[in-house]
């Protein structure tokens, strides 16, 4: 039996699998079973920001595995305090809490501004609003804060507790905020699963303000934006805000499961022993792992990961077959004028893998791409495109 028969009939179906097999990856080139390469431009939906078996990351990963893979959250380990470390001094957040993934990450922000609220305003204050058009997760409660209706069906009751309202509509957000108990509020600056759309400056840095003067913690989804991927370290940044918690995992500990919850001034003492935990939070491999991506991303990386994302948004702006281009840094997505899968079944065919998101391409590939990698898969997407 094949590994796709195999998988076919004993991984559960969640997953429409394009049909090929990855056997191995070195940078941004990975392998299939029979030996044909692709220029990889998802990075495992923006997971391995070095790209494969990087060779700082895999030296990072090898020697904590062989000095101790894991230990229990009762005992002290020095990866995850020295990574908590760097994740408050590169962004003047001043606690982590480590998960295993976004989706938990949103969950302990989710938590954290419930508990603030609550003690300081009254048990009533448990609204978390956030975006239509959002993606926050898939746990029953993050289901709940992402404003897909799709996503939600047959999956009912979720967690109470949220409510969406509309991007870029200031007046609308206030609106929902005022009519509800609010403990929360939860965006994505760049909404990735929702088509790779930035939210407008002046809006953020309403909501910002809005939620300052209002004492309603804001929660800066970084899940996919976060860890260099748009130019910054984190896509806040570039807005000019501070968010009271950012979250983060896919790119984190590139290619590990990771998760963090960056708790600001106003909840860093929220969460207290008991409140909250995980088995594998804060492993030391993945810990380990993310120090060796966060310390290379630098002011140098930033700029490459700047002047990329300008190179890809240029040849592909006014390209025949592409309607637009959206997105920031090498976060990007890409209107086509054929059906998007068309569109990838092609790129497939010529050796390049990219992601979708809605009736977009999307684009996330490794922070440290090789130009000649990434000249090589824009002619081919590119041509995929008419
Ligand atoms: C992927 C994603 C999540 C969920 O992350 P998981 O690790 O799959 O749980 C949450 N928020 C955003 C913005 C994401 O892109």
């Amino acid at each position: 039996m094949s590994v796709k028969d195999i998988d076919k009939q004993y991984v559960a179906n969640t997953y429409n699998r394009f049909p090929i097999e990855i056997v191995s990856g070195k940078g941004s080139v990975v392998m299939d079973d029979s030996g044909k390469e692709y220029i990889d431009m998802g990075s495992g939906i923006g997971v391995t920001s070095f790209g494969l078996c990087d060779d700082v990351w895999l030296k990072a990963v090898v020697e904590q595995a062989s000095k101790l893979q894991h230990m229990s959250n009762l005992y002290y380990t020095e990866p995850c305090a020295l990574l908590a470390k760097m994740l408050c001094e590169k962004t003047g957040m001043k606690k982590v809490f480590f998960s295993n993934s976004g989706a938990e990450a949103n969950e302990c922000a989710i938590k954290a501004a419930r508990k603030y609220s609550q003690q300081k305003k009254g048990r009533e204050y448990s609204t978390v609003v956030t975006l239509e058009n959002s993606f926050h997760g898939r746990t029953l409660t993050t289901l709940a804060a992402t404003g897909q209706e799709h996503y939600h069906e047959l999956f009912t009751p979720l967690t109470p507790g949220f409510v969406h309202t509309k991007a870029n509509d200031f007046e609308a957000l206030k609106a929902v905020c005022g009519q509800n108990k609010t403990a929360g509020i939860m965006l994505e600056c760049i909404q990735g699963e929702g088509g790779v759309v930035a939210l407008d400056a002046d809006f953020v840095k309403s909501v910002y303000n809005y939620a300052a003067e209002n004492d309603i913690v804001l929660i800066i989804d970084e899940v996919q934006t976060g860890n260099g991927r748009t130019g910054e370290l984190y896509s806040y940044m570039n807005y000019g805000i501070k968010p009271d918690i950012v979250t983060t995992a896919k790119g984190l500990a590139g290619g590990l499961p990771l998760g963090a919850a960056l708790l600001g001034e106003k909840v860093e003492g929220v969460l207290g022993f008991g409140d909250h935990g995980s088995t594998f939070g804060g492993n030391p491999i993945s810990c380990n792992a993310a120090l060796s991506i966060l310390e290379r991303i630098d002011e140098k990386l930033l700029n490459e990961v700047k002047e990329k994302g300008k190179y890809i948004f240029n040849e592909l702006e006014n390209a025949p077959g592409a309607e637009s281009v959206s997105g920031m840094g090498l976060m990007i997505g890409i209107k086509t004028v054929k059906p998007v899968s068309e569109v990838v079944e092609k790129c497939i065919e010529n050796g390049v893998l990219c992601l979708t998101a809605k009736d977009k391409l999307r684009l996330l590939p490794a922070l440290n791409i090789k130009m000649s990698d990434l000249e090589k898969a824009v002619g081919v997407i590119k041509e995929a495109l008419i």
